[in-house]
């Protein structure tokens, strides 16, 4: 990811927009589908998620290609993770300070207020 893009995926536009794509009945379809056809197996390690289960787009989810269902609204493109694998990956981000990583993981980014 380069720096434009970079800056655009932490937009206030970009931010809204995944408020909006992540509390859409479209999106709460597929991932409730695909939570039940998963049987709440994660996909990082294997074990039967007892809490909290995370849907998170394989590809992730930038400016560029948000209008893009084939990345958005793709049952391909998605991965069960449990709380723990998801959070090692957020975790491993956040020390490494890959910015292009920290795109992989399917969460809202916080941002600043000024
Ligand atoms: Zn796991």
């Amino acid at each position: 990811m380069n720096k434009e893009s970079f800056r655009r995926t932490c937009s206030p536009e970009f931010y809204k927009w995944q408020v909006k794509f992540y509390s859409s009945p479209k999106w709460e379809r597929l991932r409730n589908a695909f939570r039940e056809a998963h049987k709440m197996r994660c996909n990082a390690c294997g074990k039967l998620i007892r809490g909290k289960s995370i849907v998170d787009h394989i590809i992730p989810i930038t400016p560029e290609n948000n209008d893009d269902p084939d990345i958005t609204l793709n049952w391909d493109n998605l991965q069960l993770l449990c709380l723990h694998c998801h959070n090692e990956k957020t975790f491993q981000t956040k020390f490494n300070f890959d910015l292009t990583r920290r795109a992989d993981v399917n969460i809202i980014p916080v941002v600043e207020q000024n």
